[in-house]
């Protein structure tokens, strides 16, 4: 909740309209209190005086009456009903949108039905049509304005509600024997509550002019009772002589209304916990670079080199620092494999290359990667759109959440090689089915007329293997593309970005937590621990011997087929959280080696030949191999 209160005081439109509406309904609540005239006394000898007159701050008006007497009055009196009516709007039209979207069915129909009958009129036009029945006054014109704001409130908060209804959490309670009624009270409302608030928070101001009109029309307020709508609909006919009388509730009106809306724009805003992890601000077209120090040169090593690459996520006060200086580099035709725990940083390095880490939160603080000698890092967003894709392509874990749903995979091809360069209808087709041809999609004709949920998932991953491919890039980086595929899928997956990778002379950046998928197919392999590289070599050196004894670790966790019975050792503890690394080694806690030193000071990665590990007490490689 706190949360909430310091996300709205920090836009400062609503904050303003916030303290606007404060001080409207402290007046309004004050307003018996203060030494004013009586609102209903008329006084003919003094009609029309101006305001900041004698005895008369805000003047009178066309029968003597005190303006601001009657002004402070009627705003209580439209500020109530406004409030009134949108409470029983609300209680109602989410009472009803509830029961029709948790029951569905007959019941659901019949109801919405009924709503849409309402919906048909106009507002104004039902208003007036339940006062006429009722008879004027000013809670008939309640009545009716909250009877016309039902409607919205319950197609809102059905259409919620139907989503929530089907959640596992729902089933989940009525598979406890929890009865409707719990069900509802107890899982369905917290879930809707915040939408009724934002709905009536952006209705209140649209219903307080509603009953303004009324009364403006004389079926709301009766005389001599003041209220804003009734002030204006008095001083209309001396609009043109005498156009304080009008001025003065207009004013008010206004005032009420636009801040009751920004208000209400401010708290929508906050409530939606799409906005809460960041600032309320949508994510950067790049991510936010801001390099202190020197730059590193390129040495040209690989087509793809990665230089003390740091990026950290700023989240309030804290520097979660994902990333902290990781060197890496590929080469063309080669497959690097990066290895590591889930939280590990590999997707976040990944992403940082192209500047795709959403920002805000996150933040580049240092390194370089150069691209052919061009660093990418900090480069302007034309030219990072102008690459992503073209020579630099991403494969992501989830196929189904990366294709959009509501397109042919042959178009969503098509669409992402029109990004780069211009191709006719029939050209790109051919294009689409040479790609699922060349991932290996049997009936490539028909399939490109698929729905993406029409594929299984080996299939889908497929297809988005076939879009990385669909510029030729140069390098593809796979973020555990195969994690969630099931075994034989993944290995063919695996054949066909090894073949792709010899047939192209592609360079593959390959994120797993899998050894076997590593041995399978990467020349070389870089193992991250807590945001950092702890090793790096060839894949073969490595998983024979491996010098980090975090590696040895985590090759240890994994069982092997037909290797005997091997005791499986988990590693105990946690990663640590990457907002409080502690010095040293990362590992040091959970390490079996680990001295007083470890504990101490930065360990540098230490290269020696073709592998690098960064520990002062490593395995000693011949040894092992000669166990
Ligand atoms: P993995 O190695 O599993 O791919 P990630 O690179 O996704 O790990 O994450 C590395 C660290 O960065 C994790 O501690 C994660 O919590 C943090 N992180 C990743 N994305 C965000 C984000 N958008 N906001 C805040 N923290 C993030
Ligand atoms: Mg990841």
């Amino acid at each position: 909740m706190t949360g909430f209160f310091q996300l709205l005081a920090r836009n400062r439109l609503a904050l303003a309209g916030g303290v606007v509406l404060s001080l409207v309904i402290l007046l309004a609540l004050v307003t018996p209190l203060l030494p004013l005239a009586d609102p209903d006394v008329t006084d003919t000898a003094n009609r029309f005086k101006l305001p900041f007159s004698e005895g008369a701050l805000l003047g009178t008006d066309h029968l003597g009456r005190d303006l601001l007497s009657r002004l402070l009055w009627g705003t209580r009196l439209s500020l109530a009903v406004g409030f009134a009516a949108a409470i029983v709007a609300a209680t109602i039209g989410s009472a009803i949108g509830i029961v029709a979207g948790f029951y569905g069915g007959r019941t659901d129909n019949l109801i919405m039905r009924g709503v849409d009958m309402l919906m048909a009129f106009p507002y104004i036009l039902l208003a007036l049509a339940i006062v006429a029945a009722l008879g004027p006054g000013l809670f008939n014109a309640l009545i009716a304005v909250a009877a016309v704001n039902v409607p919205f409130f319950a197609r809102n908060i059905r259409g919620i509600t139907v989503g929530i209804a089907h959640k596992e959490f729902v089933d989940a309670a009525r598979l406890a024997g929890l009865s409707n009624t719990r069900i509802i009270v107890s899982e369905v409302l917290p879930n809707v509550i915040p939408v009724i608030v934002i709905a009536m928070s952006t209705t209140i101001g649209w219903m307080i002019l509603e009953t303004a009109g009324l009364s403006f029309l004389g079926l709301g307020s009766q005389p001599p009772q003041a209220d804003l709508g009734s002030m204006l609909g008095e001083a209309r006919s001396a609009l043109i002589t005498n156009p304080h009388t009008s001025i003065v509730p207009g004013l008010m009106i206004l005032v009420i209304v636009m801040s009751i809306n920004l208000l209400g724009d401010g708290v929508r805003d906050a409530l939606d916990p799409r906005l809460k992890s960041g600032a309320l601000s949508r994510p950067m077209a790049a991510t936010r670079v801001d390099r202190k120090g020197p730059l590193p040169a390129p040495t040209g090593a690989g087509l793809l080199e990665v230089q003390g690459l740091q990026t950290q996520f700023h989240i309030k006060d804290r520097v979660y620092r994902a990333v902290g200086g990781v060197d890496l580099h590929v080469a063309k035709g080669e497959c690097l494999g990066i290895i590591g725990e889930s939280g590990s940083g590999k997707s976040v390095t990944a992403l940082s290359v192209m500047g795709l880490v959403a920002s805000p939160p996150g933040v580049i603080t240092g390194g370089a990667a150069h691209y052919e000698g061009e660093d990418l890092i900090g480069a302007p967003y034309r030219r990072l759109r102008g690459m992503r894709g073209r020579n630099v392509a991403y494969i992501f874990q989830d196929p189904l959440a990366t294709l959009h749903p509501l397109y042919r995979v042959g178009d969503q091809l098509i669409e992402a090689i029109r990004a780069h360069r211009p191709i006719g209808r029939e050209e790109g087709r051919r294009k689409a089915v040479e790609l699922l041809t060349a991932v290996r999609i049997p009936n490539p004709e028909k399939r490109i007329a698929n729905y993406p949920h029409e594929m299984s998932g080996g299939m889908r991953q497929r297809v988005g293997i076939a879009m990385a491919l669909a510029n030729d890039p140069d390098i593809i980086i796979a973020d555990e593309p195969t994690t969630a595929l099931d075994v034989t899928v993944q290995a063919q997956v695996l054949t066909i970005l090894d073949d792709l990778r010899r047939s192209r002379g592609l360079a593959i950046i390959f994120i797993t937590h899998d050894f076997g998928v590593v041995a399978q197919l990467c020349d070389r392999v870089a193992v991250m621990y807590a945001g950092r590289i702890v090793e790096e070599g060839r894949t073969a050196d490595i998983l024979g011997a491996p010098r980090h004894p975090y590696t040895a670790r985590l090759m240890a966790c994994v069982p092997e087929v037909g290797g005997g019975k091997r005791r499986l050792e988990a590693i105990a503890g946690l990663p640590p959280v990457v907002d409080r690394l502690p010095e040293g080694c990362a590992f040091a806690e959970r390490c079996l080696k680990a001295q007083e030193a470890c504990r101490r000071d930065e360990i540098p990665l230490v290269r020696d030949g073709a592998s690098a590990v960064r520990c002062l007490y490593p395995n000693d490689p011949s040894r092992e191999a000669a166990e």
